[in-house]
């Protein structure tokens, strides 16, 4: 089985962009965060589970995952939360063992903001950290998505700090300056990794 190694970081902190550099080099990417969303619409067995911790509202009158009400529900409600992320959590690791089956790469990577969070780290054999200042990755996501540096700023003082992460963390990215010193940054870590 190939050896499958975490990759991590903070909003803005470009992991998604070091991913995509990741297939470039020919080495696949399972996107945790992305399939979990998918997850909540394909899985039946799932859609019960949801509906009964949180509402029937929690799907629309198509069956789609109503995100907004979801979101809004387990907002500041930690019991909540940690009900709907213990049903949804198992579910992501089966769709990634199921996709791990598949893969036939000596190394696999797993993209998942959680990682040190779920201790997901230690079903890993390396963990790649991105990382960068927070004001530029709150730019980044302003530029990106539109949002205020308040908003930004929100969502990071919720996230693991940076320098937790870095503790924890195998390989290191800095991710500060422009996309070709990230791709190189990707390249050197990828291919050093044994
Ligand atoms: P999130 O967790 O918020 O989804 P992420 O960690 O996946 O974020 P990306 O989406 O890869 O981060 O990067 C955030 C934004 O910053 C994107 O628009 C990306 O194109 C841009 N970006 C990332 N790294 C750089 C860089 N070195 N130079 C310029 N832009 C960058």
């Amino acid at each position: 089985t190939p050896k499958i190694i975490g990759l991590t970081g903070g909003i803005g902190s470009g992991k998604t962009t070091v991913a995509k550099f990741i297939e470039e080099f020919g080495f696949p990417v399972y996107y945790s965060d992305d399939r979990a969303k998918d997850i909540v619409n394909d899985n039946d067995g799932l859609k019960s589970k949801i509906k009964e911790l949180l509402g029937e509202e929690s799907y629309d009158e198509n069956g789609l995952y109503n995100r907004k009400f979801v979101a809004d529900k387990v907002f500041n409600n930690k019991d909540l939360l940690q009900g709907l992320n213990e049903i949804i959590h198992p579910a992501v690791r089966i769709d990634f063992e199921d996709w791990l089956k598949r893969q036939t790469k000596y190394l696999v990577f797993k993209e998942t903001a959680l990682l040190f969070e779920l201790k997901l780290n230690r079903q890993c054999y390396k963990s790649v950290l991105v990382t960068a200042e927070d004001n530029i990755r709150a730019k980044r996501v302003m530029d990106r998505d539109g949002k205020t540096y308040r908003e930004v700023e929100a969502v990071m003082e919720k996230q693991m700090p940076e320098k937790d992460k870095i503790k924890l963390a195998n390989c290191i990215i800095y991710n500060n300056t422009n996309l070709e010193d990230l791709k190189e940054q990707t390249e050197k870590i990828i291919f050093s990794i044994e």
